[in-house]
């Protein structure tokens, strides 16, 4: 169910946001109103053949000096490293092999990841392949020659790229323990929540399983069951220039959300629910996954028998589009509720795995459709003929229909909301296709 994340990484104008968009197409996540990631795109949904992946673009600001373009270029390989299965290295056949990349070249060897290396602006093979095997230098393999702007060779990388993608997961290597992403704003308790939660009941795993990634991870065993919280030593990690914090906030983010069955969304209660949370909170629910509200720091608020009443509705009102999200009241300062986490995540995934009778799911949708009409344009009524559930992880259900055009958002999210009053699916996000029957 976890998704490959494939990580651009190279100097100003070597074409990075061309490639992005050439790969994104239309499937662009914009990170609006993020303060100085405006209108800038971090990550994209990319599918190549029959493989999808999330791509990301690490490079941010534009900086002036070369001194400088060294150093963020580092931060964009450590990132790259840190978050990605496969990393494609973008070079300039333009400007030529310069000091910078054989430097990012070696730190990129050294991480043992995946690496394409990528040569850009060829746009006539027969002028530029000359100048395109000057990059064997480097070290890391064969220089793949693309252009970005006259998408040459496009096709190529991708395959390369892939290739390198982890086995399919479908069968999911056995383990089946659940995996869970922590996050939220910077301040808010998150590395609070896990050490407190660490307590005494760490466990420690060998590094047979291999992974640096595996190797950061926190394994928490509690009555019995292990649970193992994602990239917590990211956590701690605290950057410097501040657009570089929030670009590279988003990218641990989404990476870390990639590989959650269950996504818990830390709320400051001093603060109370912000924009920002919502939009942290958007990247957990676009991508399908478990979803628990843990406003923490209730300890610190003054509280009457209306304050968890007026919190609910707040974030219920700010988080509109994910009115199934668990909400926790959380202190991981005296512990409160903590281990209430635990029993959320075990209902949670078993709504995520949960699996609906064809037969009883029809039987709701023949109500429903009784007492609500379904809409209908210009004197034709949409009919939906019959619903059953494809898969789970999230819960995803076909409905077939006369006529596509005719669905209406709304009358989904009625359909929706009676399936859930049967069945409950807390925690989880539940998908819905419309497929037309001829
Ligand atoms: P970034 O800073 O790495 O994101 O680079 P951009 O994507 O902004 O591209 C920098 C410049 O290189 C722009 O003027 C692009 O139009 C140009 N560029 C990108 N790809 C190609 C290409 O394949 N061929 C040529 N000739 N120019 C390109
Ligand atoms: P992170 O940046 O989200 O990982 O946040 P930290 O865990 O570093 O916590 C940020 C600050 O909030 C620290 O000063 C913590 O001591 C404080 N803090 C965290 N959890 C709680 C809590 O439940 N109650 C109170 N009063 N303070 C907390």
């Amino acid at each position: 169910m976890s998704k490959p994340i494939v990580a651009v990484v190279g100097r100003p104008n070597v074409g990075k946001s061309t490639l992005f968009n050439d790969l994104a197409g239309q499937q662009i996540s914009i990170v609006k109103d993020t303060p100085g990631v405006t209108r800038d795109r971090i990550y994209a949904d990319v599918t190549w053949l029959d493989r999808s992946f999330t791509l990301i673009d690490t490079g941010g600001i534009e900086p002036e000096t070369n001194d400088i373009i060294l150093s963020q270029m580092r931060e964009q390989a450590e990132i790259a490293i840190e978050t990605a299965d496969v990393i494609i290295f973008l070079t300039d056949v333009r400007q030529g092999l310069v000091d910078s990349d054989a430097k990012v070249a070696d730190m990129l060897r050294r991480s043992h990841k995946p690496v394409i290396l990528v040569v850009n602006k060829v746009d006539n093979f027969d002028k530029f392949m000359p100048d395109v095997y000057e990059f064997y230098n480097l070290g890391i393999g064969d220089p793949i020659p693309v252009s970005a702007v006259s998408k040459l060779g496009i096709g190529d990388m991708l395959d390369e790229v892939i290739k390198h993608f982890p086995e399919d997961s479908d069968g999911d290597e056995e383990d089946d323990r659940p995996k869970i992403a922590i996050v939220g704003k910077p301040n808010v308790g998150k590395s609070s929540i896990v050490n407190k939660l660490v307590g005494k009941n760490r466990v420690i795993v060998s590094d047979i399983a291999g992974t640096t990634r595996d190797a950061i991870d926190t394994t928490i065993k509690y009555n019995n069951k292990e649970y193992v919280f994602i990239d917590t030593a990211g956590l701690r990690r605290k950057n410097k220039i501040k657009e570089e914090i929030e670009r590279y906030s988003i990218i641990r983010t989404v990476a870390a959300v990639e590989r959650a069955d269950i996504v818990i969304i830390v709320i400051d209660a001093i603060e109370g629910v912000t924009e920002q949370d919502a939009k942290i909170a958007g990247i957990a629910h676009e991508r399908g996954k478990g979803i628990i509200v843990a406003v923490n720091k209730w300890d610190a608020i003054e509280k009457n028998d209306k304050t968890i009443y007026e919190y609910t509705n707040k974030i219920k009102d700010t988080l509109s589009f994910m009115p199934y999200a668990e909400i926790l009241f959380i202190s991981a300062l005296t512990g409160q509720r903590l281990n209430k986490i635990y029993e959320l995540i075990d209902e949670i995934i078993d709504s995520q795995n949960m699996r609906v009778p064809t037969g009883v799911l029809n039987e709701i949708l023949t109500e429903a459709v009784a007492m609500q009409q379904p809409p209908s344009d210009k004197g034709k009524r949409l009919r939906i003929y019959y619903i059953t559930q494809v898969s789970v992880k999230p819960p995803t259900f076909v409905m077939f229909v006369n006529d596509k055009q005719l669905t209406h958002f709304s009358y989904t999210r009625y359909i929706e909301n009676k399936i859930r009053e049967a069945f409950g699916f807390r925690g989880t996000s539940i998908r819905f296709i419309n497929r037309e029957r001829k």
